[in-house]
This record gives structure tokens, C-alpha cells and sequence, in this order.
């Protein structure tokens, strides 16, 4: 097949040697069928975590775990240099490299232990250690198997704005420099092995997509190039009709539309970044996802939003179902807020000058309450800024509170069919209920592939399996 191939592996499908080996063998493979192939990588799985929460750590002064942190993480990646780099000159390149690295991360925690601070800017710093310790060793083990491979950090291809921790592309300057990047290599049969995760400002500063964003990596490079197909390597089958952790019969999905898996992934399944979907359907490009630990099973195709003419199968009418826990309900209520002009707009202005994005709004039955979520940890800036903003209403009484509740998780079904299906709703609902799980509040989405829940979070897990029977039956 003539064709360009971006290929994303996931900390997990490069946490071990083995699983490095595994990655370096699909590698392989798929370069016998393409002849161009961009490998993208996350950090080995828990890296990126142990990074932040020292960098965390270090700024509220705590440095005790930090030498700790530095050994676990070299043992970590040298154990797979070791067991997976044949040349020995390779391999004490590499241990110098990954060296250098942590010694990089210990300088920088202990600047931040110095300062009591971490800035977003110092923590992306610190974050982008893990997939630029992973390149390199992902593309010394490619070369060990036989194909011509390049570690390449993304900071030089993909350039973002300054929004440290979520930064967004400039799609323009990053088409230019990835096509400049990587084309050259291509042409040379060379496999480049790029960071996932990672970017730069026009001046060169680290940023970071957010995090689980090395699927957004694949979709924007595959984009950009363009590629004619971007294959998400995971630990699981493809995406499936639950997280199989909490769902143990779930099944996977052999194909699901673009608009179906974005709203899953929105809502919370993690085996897609929610960003991933936008610049690749733009594009006409395929996405794929499967399993590095499963090679042969076709796992997941993306395919383009069913045209649903009524027809749809009573079966394929809820596909799948997704939770996002600890989210806080929000409410501003008030007998006077109906007098007050652009309650809704100030309200959400609040929200925004916070920087949290509320993932549901509940259509309320009068204009005497709005009702949103948001993630629990937004919740008490977000409540002060609300505070602010209607002070003058508070005072009047025209609010009487704006509060927050406890602790709850949004569930949702998603699925096309369901608004050609009539009752699907009312079937949601009293399987809820026969199973003892009392619903806060509704929404559905925009999009109308999906109905969003609130639940408590205790009831989780029961609404999660008690829904998925709904898609089994
Ligand atoms: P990676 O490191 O490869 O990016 P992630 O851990 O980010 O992998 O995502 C894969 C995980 O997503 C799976 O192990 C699974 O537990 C979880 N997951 C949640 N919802 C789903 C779903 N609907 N289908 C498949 N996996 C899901
Ligand atoms: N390593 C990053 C994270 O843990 C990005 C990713 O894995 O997609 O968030
Ligand atoms: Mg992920």
C-alpha cells in the first residue's frame, strides 16, 4: 500500500521491555506494508505522573521523595535500554541521555522547591521529560529490530499558543514545520519516533496538550502531513461499549462514528483523548483504534456519522456508556433572577474568567435556577467568582444562593440511533430506577447522540452496569 501511516503507542504499549518490544515489532510490521511510517509515543506508563506529582511536591517544599522518584524513574527506563537495545555504544548513548534527562527534572524540582512555586510553564517542563525519555528509547529499540528509525521532539514541529497544560496548536505554523520536520526523513525510508504530548510556543517554551493528549498528537501530525490513516495503539480492543475496569462484558465496537466517539470520549472514556476526533474527520483521514498487546484483532474503525433513516436496529440504538466522576453540580437560584437581565451570559462569563469548562447544563424547568457541572476541584473558585459577579443580586436578594452540591458523576449513553428511536429515554430511566439509582439531573447532548446523567457517586458503578445491559440485551 503507498501511503502515510501515524501510528500513536500509549504508556502502557511502552511501559515494559516487553511492551516496547511488542511496539517495536507492530512498527516493523506496518512498515512492510507502508512505506511511510510517523511513530508517536507517550511517556512509559506512570512517568508523567511521578514527574508532576514531584514537581507538585517540591513546590510545597517537599523534596523527600524526589531522589526516590529520580532512581525509580532511570531504573525504569534502563531496564528496557538493557533488555531491548542490542548495540552496546547504543545503549550507553541512550543511558547518558535518559541521565541527563533526570538530572534535568531534579534541577527544575529543585528550582520549584527553591521558589514554592510551580508555574504551568515549569510544570510542562517537567511533563514533557516523560515522552522525550520514551522517543529516544522507542527508537533505539525500532533500529534494534532492523529499521532505520529517528528520535524527533515535537517541540520542533508542533507550535502552540502559551496556554501552559492546555495549549492549542497553530495548525498553520505546525503544518509548515512538521511537513519540513519529518517529510525529509520519510524520504529516506526513516521511521521519525515523535513525542506525543508536547509542543512549543513560537519562542521555543515547552507547553503540553493536556493530559492524555499523545492521541491528540497523532490526530494533529496525521493531519498536517497528511497522513492517510492514524492507528491508535492501546492496551485495550478498540473502543469498547464500556470501560472494561468497571464493565467486565463489554464488548468492543467494531466501528463507531466520529461524532459518537467524540461524545464518549468527552464524557469520560479515556481510551481517546476528545480532541483527537475534530482535526482528522476535518481531514478525511481514517483513525483506528487497537490493541498493542492484541495485534491481530482489527480492534476499532472510525467511520463517518451514520446517516440513520429510522432503520436502525433496536440493538444498535445505545452503543455504549461512560462516566466522568468527581464533577460538583452548581446551581444559582432565586425567585428574582427572572427580573435580571443576562443572568445565564454573567454566569458562565464567571465560570470562564476561572478557566474551568463546564461539561453539562441542565435545561431548568423555570428561569428561577441554572444549573452546571464542573470538575470538583473548580468548584470553590468557581463558586467565588459567582459570588462576586452577583454580589449586587445577593445583596437584593434576587439570588438567594449559589451553592454546590457533593461529590457526583455525570453518566452518559451515547449512541446515533437513539433520536430516531422513540422511548429510549424512558428505557434509560426505569433501568436506573429498577436498580435503586436516584437521578439528579438531565441533559442531552447538543449533538443528540447522547443523554447525560447526573448521579451520586456512590451509585457509579451500578449505573454504569445497569445502563450497559440496556446495550447487551
Ligand atoms: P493509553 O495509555 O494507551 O493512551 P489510556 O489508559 O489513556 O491508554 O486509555 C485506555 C483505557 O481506557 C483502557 O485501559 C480502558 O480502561 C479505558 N476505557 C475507558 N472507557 C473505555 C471504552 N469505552 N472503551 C475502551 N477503553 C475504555
Ligand atoms: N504522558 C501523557 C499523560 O500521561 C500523555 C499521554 O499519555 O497521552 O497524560
Ligand atoms: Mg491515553
Amino acid at each position: 500500500m503507498a501511503g502515510t501511516l501515524v501510528m500513536k503507542f500509549g504508556g502502557t504499549s511502552v511501559g515494559n521491555a516487553g511492551a516496547m518490544a511488542q511496539a517495536a515489532q507492530i512498527v516493523k510490521d506496518a512498515r512492510a506494508e507502508w512505506p511511510r511510517v510517523v511513530v508517536v509515543t507517550s511517556a512509559i506508563s506512570g512517568a508523567t505522573n511521578l514527574l508532576l506529582d514531584s514537581a507538585t511536591r517540591a513546590a510545597r517544599g517537599d523534596l523527600s521523595t524526589l531522589v526516590e522518584v529520580e532512581t525509580l524513574l532511570l531504573n525504569n527506563h534502563e531496564a528496557i535500554i538493557n533488555a531491548q537495545v542490542s548495540d552496546p555504544a547504543r545503549q550507553a548513548q541512550l543511558k547518558q541521555e535518559i541521565a541527563r534527562m533526570i538530572s534535568n527534572f531534579g534541577s527544575l524540582c529543585r528550582a520549584m522547591g527553591v521558589l514554592g512555586e510551580a508555574s504551568p510553564r515549569a510544570l510542562d517542563a517537567v511533563a514533557s521529560l516523560g515522552e522525550r525519555m520514551s522517543v529516544r528509547i522507542l527508537a533505539g529499540v525500532i533500529e534494534s529490530i532492523g529499521v532505520a528509525a529517528r528520535a524527533v521532539d515535537s517541540t520542533e514541529f508542533i507550535i502552540t499558543n502559551t496556554t501552559f497544560q492546555n495549549a492549542h496548536p497553530d495548525f498553520d505554523a505546525t503544518t509548515i514545520k512538521t511537513r519540513a520536520v519529518l517529510n525529509p526523513l520519510l524520504d529516506e525510508s526513516i521511521v521519525p519516533v515523535t513525542t506525543g504530548f508536547i509542543g512549543a510556543t513560537p519562542d521555543g517554551a515547552v507547553t503540553t496538550l493536556g493530559r492524555g493528549g499523545s492521541d491528540y498528537s497523532a490526530g494533529i501530525i496525521g493531519a498536517v502531513l497528511p497522513a492517510d490513516d492514524v492507528w491508535i495503539w492501546t492496551d485495550v480492543d478498540g473502543v469498547m461499549t464500556a470501560d472494561p475496569r468497571m464493565v467486565p462484558e463489554a464488548r468492543t465496537l467494531p466501528e463507531i462514528s466520529y461524532s459518537e466517539v467524540a461524545e464518549l470520549a468527552y464524557y469520560g472514556a479515556k481510551v481517546l483523548h476528545p480532541k483527537t476526533v475534530r482535526p482528522v474527520v476535518d481531514e478525511g483521514i481514517g483513525l483506528r483504534i487497537c490493541n498493542t498487546f492484541n495485534p491481530t484483532h482489527p480492534g476499532t474503525r472510525l467511520v463517518p456519522n451514520l446517516k440513520t433513516n429510522g432503520k436502525t436496529s433496536k440493538e444498535h440504538v445505545v452503543k455504549a456508556v461512560t462516566a466522568i466522576r468527581k464533577q460538583r453540580m452548581i446551581t444559582i437560584e432565586g425567585r428574582g433572577m427572572l427580573g435580571v437581565p443576562g443572568v445565564a451570559a454573567r454566569a458562565f462569563g464567571a465560570v470562564a474568567s476561572t478557566g474551568t469548562s463546564v461539561p453539562l447544563i441542565t435545561q431548568a424547568s423555570s428561569e428561577q435556577s441554572i444549573c452546571f457541572a464542573v470538575p470538583s476541584e473548580s468548584a470553590a473558585p468557581v463558586l467565588s467568582a459567582l459570588e462576586r459577579a452577583f454580589a449586587a443580586e445577593l445583596e437584593d436578594n434576587d439570588i438567594d444562593r449559589v451553592w454546590a452540591t457533593e461529590d457526583v458523576s455525570i453518566i452518559t449513553v451515547v449512541g446515533a440511533g437513539m433520536r430516531h428511536t422513540p422511548g429510549v429515554s424512558g428505557r434509560v430511566f426505569s433501568q436506573l430506577g429498577d436498580h435503586s439509582v436516584n437521578v439528579l439531573a438531565i441533559a442531552q447532548g447538543s449533538s443528540e447522540v447522547s443523554i447525560s446523567m447526573v448521579v451520586e457517586s456512590q451509585d457509579t458503578e451500578a449505573a454504569v452496569r445497569s445502563l450497559h445491559e440496556l446495550i447487551v440485551k
